[in-house]
């Protein structure tokens, strides 16, 4: 039976949001797949590092500079070690998961020629489809498509004739943030491997929700934020295989990143540096790794173990209401629930549900072409975390009877 298998009523009281009233209704927020919400663990490590020792990091003789050097450091080990990367100087600290598919895209365009192929999932992330178009408009390159179903999933046979000698490069995010599909990346990166092709996986919406192991992935390029996993926003990683990121060239030129400055030449820092251009995120990569050791604590069997319960639950519960469609109703997929009620926009839904205290998402999910496969404007998305609970499932399910009944 649900809410065995982790004690929530305590982990609830780790999120202090959770506590608050929206237009007079207690806030049910199943928005996690655009934002988690913050434990008070991170929160405190982010005020600690304000209050004791901020400074700047790599550069400094002084004790406050060595003592935020050090546990920036610390928190990039935590960060290889849950992704379980063989080295600390695989693991580059970005913005966040744009900011790394980006860099990756950009250092691409010395590798590809006219007519060379980039692979990419039918199942993207905007942000996943504008850095290659970019790139394949630089360099002549063209970009490939794996389609989708109606089920939600990718049509794995169209993938295996899409490769050729010709492909370079092959993008895919593991999860779907519009659908919750889990994406066979394994076959993915192995079938890419074949023919000499790297392989990107946008990490994103993988992260909250299971734990990726990239050796045992053998993925080239693994990309996440740390705001979609307990973590502050402005933050996130990049790993990178080492001789990959040797290979690659820097994304931007500035502090931290060089070796030796001349007018006449100026030599590349070793890795991570090499990537990591002017003053970082020092706070923001800190508390991820507060956010991660949060996580792990809790456990992501557990979490997943969870999350599963209440997508079952919640998805029989909304089934049940008349003319609403869900899309993507999938075994492999995490606690996501993407649907419409026939007739019905929906943004009117949504804006019921804020008014009742629930927040959704609703639109095209930075992912438009999903939605101009199934020929609609968008949907109604509800996406779990390990805080929620089977009541607010229930609130959800009254809320959205509610608005169908106000609606039609
Ligand atoms: C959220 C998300 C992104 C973008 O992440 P940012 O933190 O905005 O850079 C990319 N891909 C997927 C699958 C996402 O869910």
């Amino acid at each position: 039976m649900i809410q065995t298998v982790l004690d929530i009523l305590s982990i609830r009281k780790d999120f202090p949001i959770l506590n608050r009233k929206v237009n007079g209704y207690p806030l049910v927020y199943l928005d996690n797949a655009a934002t988690s919400q913050t434990p008070q663990k991170v929160i405190d490590t982010i005020v600690d590092y304000y209050s004791r020792y901020n400074a700047n990091i790599h550069r400094g003789v002084h004790t406050l500079s060595q003592e935020a050097t050090d546990i920036y450091e610390q928190a990039r080990q935590k960060i290889q070690k849950h992704f379980n990367a063989a080295k600390p100087q695989e693991i580059i600290f970005t913005s966040g998961t744009t900011h790394g598919i980006n860099l990756v895209a950009n250092g691409f365009a010395s590798f590809l020629k006219n007519g060379d192929e980039i692979i990419v999932s039918a199942l993207e992330h905007h942000s996943n489809i504008v850095p290659w178009q970019m790139l394949c408009e630089r360099t002549g390159a063209v970009l490939k498509v794996i389609p989708m179903g109606l089920d939600g999933k990718l049509i794995m046979e169209e993938y295996h004739k899409l490769l050729s000698q010709r492909t370079k490069l092959v993008f895919c995010n593991h999860v779907s943030n519009a659908l919750g599909t889990i994406n066979p990346i394994e076959e993915i990166i192995e079938a890419a491997h074949k023919l000499g092709a790297a392989v990107l996986v946008d990490g994103a919406q993988a992260a909250p929700h299971l734990k990726a192991d990239v050796q045992k992935l053998d993925v080239d390029f693994y990309v996440v934020s740390a705001h979609k996993m307990c973590g502050p926003t402005g933050v996130g990683m990049l790993y990178g295989k080492e001789e990959w990121l040797n290979k690659l060239p820097p994304y931007q030129g500035g502090g931290e990143m060089i070796a030796e400055v001349t007018f006449e030449k100026t030599t590349y820092a070793d890795l991570p540096h090499k990537f990591e251009a002017g003053t970082p995120n020092i706070c923001g990569g800190i508390a991820f790794g507060a956010a991660l050791d949060y996580m792990n604590a809790i456990g992501f069997d557990a979490i997943a173990q969870y999350e599963h319960e209440l997508l079952e639950y919640a998805t029989k519960e909304l089934l049940a209401i008349d003319g609403l469609k869900i899309y993507g109703e999938l075994k492999e997929k995490t606690a996501v629930i993407s649907f419409n009620i026939e007739g019905l926009h929906p943004y009117d839904i949504g804006s019921i549900l804020d008014k009742l205290g629930v927040a959704v998402r609703t639109g095209h999910h930075c992912a438009q072409p999903i939605m101009d496969f199934y020929k609609i404007p968008g949907t109604v998305r509800a996406s779990f975390s390990f805080y929620n609970t089977k009541e607010e499932v229930d609130i959800l399910v009254a809320s959205v009877k509610r608005a169908k009944s106000m609606l039609s």
